[in-house]
């Protein structure tokens, strides 16, 4: 059956075409899915019932279900497990900042990178989610907390990369005028750095941020963290972020995610800033988040503190990602191998 929350407002007017409805039935539709954010049919109650069981029958209407959630005592921070349709689970965060909330969301169920510090990636990938299923992690959590999502990062569990063709349309439709309207700018993918998929997307010329998970600054040393290294090199990633700006003008975010004694010491913070000096770029440091089936450990505090001066001495913005819901399993994929585990 067609996935009726995936479809564009176009589409929607082909599909009230094909069942010979008037098009006006489309924006109705469109709008209780995507503005009024309703669960099933049942709620939609200017469409005749006959429509509304037509639809019914021959539509998949996304709604994913909260399974848990927990709440960090220290910030606030929620971390949502929801199952989708066929049983899976998958997690997201909501975050409160001064400057709005933000929601982080799974491209995937499971991970095909195989990142060494990720938890995500331990069973590897069961499948990838529909735009559908992406968007209503932030339609749910818009309901749960009552308040508006502003901000939207790709950055829970999955390769968004990997399942290019969903992102776009998941993308499309939460920045659609005629839906959630979140500002392109204001949506963030990021990727382990599969070059033939970002140059693809720097061709879309969206104005989104891209952030690449750089985490080291030599093949050898990447290869140790991220297979994906094995593929593509240093050189040709700072080709391709280079690439990125150009086309759309908006500067690169690299994730570097502080493993202590094996990325961030003096020679380190050398090598990154001569790799990215001249990018236009920001860099975003996270303290690793150690997960318990592997023995990576955080960089120290004064190590941290170095790490970042050095680049600010050299002219590149940089920020320590705040650490939000250490206490509630914050590092990707924990929580949901969590209740895996209990199954
Ligand atoms: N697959 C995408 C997006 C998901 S991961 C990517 O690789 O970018 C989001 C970010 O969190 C990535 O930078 C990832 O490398 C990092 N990350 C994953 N597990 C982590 C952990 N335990 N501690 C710190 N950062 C981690």
């Amino acid at each position: 059956m067609k996935d009726i929350k995936s479809l564009t407002l176009e589409e929607l007017k082909a599909e009230m075409e094909r069942m010979g409805e008037k098009s006006f039935r489309a924006k109705q539709l469109y709008e209780w899915m995507h503005v009024k954010l309703v669960r099933s049919f049942d709620e939609m109650t200017n469409l005749p019932r006959a429509l509304r069981e037509r639809c019914e029958r021959e539509y998949d209407f996304t709604a994913v279900k909260q399974v848990r959630m927990q709440e960090s005592a220290i910030d606030g921070t929620r971390k949502y497990l929801f199952e989708l349709g066929d049983g899976k689970l998958v997690e997201s965060v909501w975050m409160k900042y001064k400057h709005g909330n933000s929601v982080c969301i799974s491209s995937q169920v499971g991970c095909r990178m195989g990142c060494a510090f990720c938890a995500s990636t331990l069973d590897g990938l069961e499948r990838s989610l529909s735009p559908s299923e992406m968007l209503d992690q932030i339609y749910a959590i818009t309901l749960l907390t009552g308040e508006r999502v502003s901000n939207v990062v790709v950055m829970g569990t999955g390769e968004p990369m990997d399942n290019y063709d969903n992102l776009l349309r998941f993308i499309t439709l939460l920045t659609d005028e005629n839906g959630l309207h979140i500002s392109q700018r204001n949506v963030t993918v990021s990727t382990c750095g599969l070059v033939p998929k970002m140059r693809q997307l720097a061709e879309e010329q969206l104005q989104i941020t891209l952030a690449l998970s750089l985490h080291a600054t030599t093949d050898e040393k990447r290869r140790r963290l991220m297979p994906v290294a094995n593929k593509y090199s240093v050189q040709e990633l700072m080709e391709t972020c280079a690439y990125y700006f150009e086309k759309t003008g908006r500067r690169i975010t690299f994730e570097y995610s502080l493993v202590g004694g094996v990325n961030d010491t003096d020679e380190d913070a050398r090598e990154l800033i001569a790799l990215i000096k001249d990018l236009n770029c920001h860099v975003n440091l996270i303290p690793v988040n150690p997960i318990k089936e592997r023995d990576f450990v955080q960089s120290g505090g004064e190590a941290i503190a170095a790490f970042k001066n050095k680049l600010e001495k050299n002219g590149i913005n940089v920020t320590i990602r705040r650490e939000m819901g250490r206490d509630i399993d914050g590092a990707c994929g924990q929580l949901r191998r969590r209740q895996k585990a209990l199954q």
